[in-house]
């Protein structure tokens, strides 16, 4: 056995990398909440072959300045939190300094991003080693280019799904992500076909049209409830327009899409008798609390996270449900205001 020695980096990078690059929509979401926490408006979207051969994101956010690109790449580097306390109340939806490092450490990936009123950056990245940088001139923001995903990770490539499966997964998050940021223009396009197209203009009711189409969103209800902690607010659809699985509801946690079983029961729970067995309402729930009420640190992918007083938000949230489809029951469609 050879001594005991210190990882070097690119290595290290690699091996965290196997957590929070598991495929590469998990790709498309670490880039994408960049794009988020840079304050961008618009982002637009492509991958090629489901993302396997390329994945691009263009923002309009911050950018990132000319002496801080390299250090972006490197291993627990983040601009988002300094000091202990920042991390019990995280306002970002990055803050680990993961994201980067471990996709180069994967691919081949180029980045040009410039802040206002200054020349660009350039920088070409792949396998963890800085190939080349140059001054390069841009407009505000950053684009992100993902080419080769998993070259030198074998076991990982073969360990994927289908092209389809994988492309299933690209769009599913990023139509949580654009449920929760309503107020950013979305473009998701595959080989150049356009799957997803959002106006940033703050309206809920259009992007859940856009996503599952203006006859789901016809039947979907508004509500809002909070109570001194908690308020949630968001959309159910009425008990008659149902679907075979969980996949059509998203809590959206402080602008963070969660998955929580608990939440889940709670949703379903408002709905009393009024679901079939083995049929999922469809929702988009957005829950505002204190930061320091949640614990986003549990997971390298930040889905789960642990929330204080987790019951008294699952009975407002069933009390919320079960009032409005109560209330809708009264309202005869062609009145209510769909
Ligand atoms: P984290 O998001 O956890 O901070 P990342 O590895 O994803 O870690 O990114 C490292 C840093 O690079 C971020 O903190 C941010 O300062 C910068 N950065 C990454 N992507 C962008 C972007 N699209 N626009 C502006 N800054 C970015
Ligand atoms: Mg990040």
């Amino acid at each position: 056995m050879a001594q005991i020695h210190q990882l070097d980096s690119v290595l290290a990078d690699q091996i965290s990398a196997g957590e929070v690059v598991e495929r590469p929509a998990s790709v498309v979401k670490e880039l994408v909440e960049n794009a988020i926490d840079a304050g961008s408006t618009q982002i637009d979207i492509a991958v090629e072959d489901a993302g396997l051969k390329q994945i691009t994101v263009i923002d309009n956010g911050n950018g990132i300045p000319a002496d801080e690109v390299e250090l972006a790449f490197l291993r627990h580097a983040t601009s988002k939190i300094t000091k202990r306390q920042d991390l019990f109340q995280v306002v970002t939806l990055g803050f680990r300094g993961e994201a980067l490092p471990s996709i180069v450490s994967v691919a081949d990936v180029t980045m040009q991003t410039a802040i206002r009123d200054q020349p660009g950056t350039w920088i070409h990245v792949k396998g963890g080693k800085i190939l080349a940088k140059k001054t390069a001139e841009s407009r505000q923001g950053t684009k992100v280019t993902v080419n080769d995903l998993f070259f030198n990770t074998p076991a990982r490539l073969k360990y994927l799904s289908s092209v389809q499966t994988e492309l299933a997964a690209i769009t599913d998050i990023v139509d949580r992500l654009a449920l929760s940021h309503t107020q950013i223009a979305f473009s998701l396009t595959s080989n150049g076909r356009e799957l997803l197209h959002t106006a940033g203009n703050g309206n809920l009711k259009q992007v859940i049209s856009a996503i599952y189409g203006i006859n789901a969103a016809r039947q979907m209800v508004s509500f809002a409830k909070e109570d001194n902690d908690f308020k949630v607010s968001g959309f159910v659809s009425l008990p008659k327009l149902t679907r075979a699985s969980r996949n059509y509801v998203s809590f959206l946690l402080n602008g963070r899409y969660v998955k929580n079983n608990r939440l889940s029961r709670a949703l379903i729970a408002g709905y009393g008798s009024k679901l079939m067995v083995g049929r999922y309402p469809l929702a988009v729930i957005e829950i505002k609390l204190d930061p320091l009420l949640v614990d986003v640190n549990v997971h390298p992918t930040k889905q789960e996270v642990k929330i204080s007083k987790e019951d008294q938000l699952c009975e407002l949230l069933s009390a919320s449900v079960y009032q409005r489809i109560a209330q809708e029951n009264l309202i005869p469609d062609a009145l209510s205001n769909l």
